[in-house]
């Protein structure tokens, strides 16, 4: 567009310079702009800098057009920044997003007219692809979205997390109490009293990875309506580098709040690899990824009013800005936080190693769950900034998993991975089984990967192939149990066939693991 504008009016230059570079004069702003790149030539004579044109088309883009329309003048209906060709395209879902609220009854469009709605181009849509429409509710709505009366008692909500989680008794008491306190401030706060003010305290989750911190988090939010964004703490950095701007987590709260400011202020951010930011040891430039965003998230932490992009990751002119306050959201900051307790280890040992109580220097070189006795001191020891670590009142240390936690964690949550095979094997009229030594080999093996229960499902895949693969094809196999020896390798599991489980349940046992179908013992010939 801009090129044919400026061929319309390419010899309207106003001054010349001393350099013979010809400067001309914004219409608008009356600057002199000497850079031919950043002016746009209009019919008539008339130039417009970059600014001063970025500046219009925002405030085009914001103008109400219904109202140019008469009631029902009888046009075809076209809507502005609906053309037809998109129009009929559109799922039903999008256009309840699209404003249609203050649209007068009778509006109808142009004749072969359509509108560009330049917030489409300009950054509107939303992480699903959906256009962004803020929307405030009401307080009335609020209030009864957040009816504290109908929120389940802390030992309810820590019932609802055991039937998932397994273990981290402290750190489920922990967050069902501040759950259970986060719908008391909102209640509090919405009923506009005087009294004494409910602070927030925000919780700081420490643990190995994989033992179940993202995945307690997401329990809850999938247990509680409240608005919950996970955010990464990897890819923020300070504004004006490449990377996310700290507000892009408020951003990814509003875009779960479905745009309702509202409701966002009032939800759950959980940030994920908060040992990330931690102060990076000897930089001799500016720790843009890492200090400063502490830095920077210290005001959201505490509560204030941010400006956050909607729709984005960073700030920028062609991004929708809406100001939200942080002041009621709850903030839940996990790490794994490597080496911390080689920190804390060598905070015991100084500390035990002196004076009558003296404790043998290497006690705490064998304790497995030395995470427990985390202070603050140790974690601004590992690189959290003191106003960081402030901001995060409740420490919550989460235990490492144990060869019996993780043969519980196989077998025993409501969507346990064995439950899942299980599910996937009876479609195919096949029951699965798995012998005690087995899981516990599954266990022992997935330990020695050291990424906590993670490891589990990679390492049952690796022996669930073969079998998904050879059991669809013979109809008569009706049971699979998978033996120890098959886990580790030396044998293979046992198959009962469907006549034979049929006839007074009998099973037919193939001697020294079973040798059916190519599901055989490693090394050993078919029969
Ligand atoms: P991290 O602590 O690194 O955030 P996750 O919470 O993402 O680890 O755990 C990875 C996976 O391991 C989860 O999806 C979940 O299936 C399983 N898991 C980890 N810990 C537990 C636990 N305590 N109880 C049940 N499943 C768990």
């Amino acid at each position: 567009m801009s090129e044919d504008i400026n061929n319309n009016n390419g010899n309207n230059s106003n001054n010349n310079d001393d350099n013979g570079a010809a400067s001309e004069i914004c219409y608008v702003c009356r600057r002199v702009i000497t850079s031919k790149n950043d002016l746009f030539h209009m019919p008539n004579g008339v130039n417009i800098c970059q600014d001063c044109l970025r500046k219009t088309m925002d405030q085009v883009s914001a103008m109400d057009f219904s109202n140019l329309f008469i009631n029902g003048s009888g046009f075809n209906s076209v809507k502005p920044g609906v053309g037809e060709a998109e129009k009929k395209e559109e799922p039903a879902e999008e256009k309840e997003n699209i404003d249609t609220e203050d649209e007068p009854d009778g509006f109808q469009g142009m004749p072969n007219i359509s509108f560009l709605n330049l917030s489409d181009l300009m950054g509107g849509l939303g992480p699903n692809g959906k256009r962004s429409r803020i929307k405030k509710s009401s307080k009335e709505d609020i209030k009864k979205e957040f009816d504290f009366s109908k929120v389940e008692k802390p030992h309810k909500i820590k019932e609802m997390l055991d039937m998932y989680v397994v273990g981290q008794e402290h750190a489920k008491k922990v967050i069902s109490v501040a759950v259970y306190n986060h719908y008391k401030r909102v209640q509090a706060d919405s009923e506009d009293s005087n009294d004494v003010e409910l602070e927030k305290s925000n919780i700081l989750l420490l643990g190995p990875t994989g033992c179940g911190k993202t995945y307690l988090v997401k329990t809850l939010a999938r247990l509680l309506n409240v608005p919950l964004a996970i955010a990464d703490a990897t890819s923020l950095t300070e504004a004006g580098y490449i990377g996310d701007d700290i507000e892009s987590v408020v951003s990814k709260l509003l875009a779960a709040a479905d745009n309702d400011v509202n409701r966002a202020e009032r939800g759950i951010i959980f940030v994920d690899e908060i040992d990330k930011i931690a102060k990076k040891k000897e930089t001799r430039t500016r720790d843009v990824s890492g200090e400063s965003v502490q830095q920077g998230m210290l005001k959201l932490l505490e509560g204030s009013e941010v400006e956050v992009p909607v729709g984005a990751n960073s700030k920028n002119a062609m991004v929708p800005i809406v100001k939200i306050n942080t002041k009621d959201i709850l903030f839940i900051c996990g790490g794994a936080f490597p080496d911390l307790d080689e920190i804390i280890r060598q905070r015991l040992s100084k500390e035990t190693s002196i004076g009558f109580n003296a404790e043998l220097k290497d006690r705490w070189d064998k304790e497995k769950n030395v995470l427990k006795k985390v202070t603050a001191d140790d974690i601004r020891e590992f690189g959290m900034i003191p106003e960081f670590i402030g901001r995060l009142p409740v420490i919550c240390p989460m235990e490492g998993l144990s060869e019996d936690m993780m043969v519980e964690i196989l077998k025993e949550p409501k969507n346990a991975i064995i439950k899942q095979y299980e599910k996937m094997l009876s479609m195919d009229g096949v029951e699965l089984k798995f012998t005690d030594g087995a899981m516990h080999s599954i266990a022992k093996k997935a330990m020695e990967r050291d990424t906590g229960a993670r490891a589990l499902r990679s390492v049952i895949e690796d022996f669930m192939l073969d079998i998904m693969f050879q059991v669809p094809k013979d109809e008569n196999i009706g049971r699979v149990t998978i033996t120890e020896e098959y886990v580790k390798g030396t044998g293979g599991p046992l198959i009962d066939l469907k006549g034979v489980l049929a006839l007074e349940e009998e099973s037919e046992v193939y001697p020294g693991g079973g040798v059916y179908n190519g599901l055989r013992p490693a090394g050993e010939a078919p029969c």
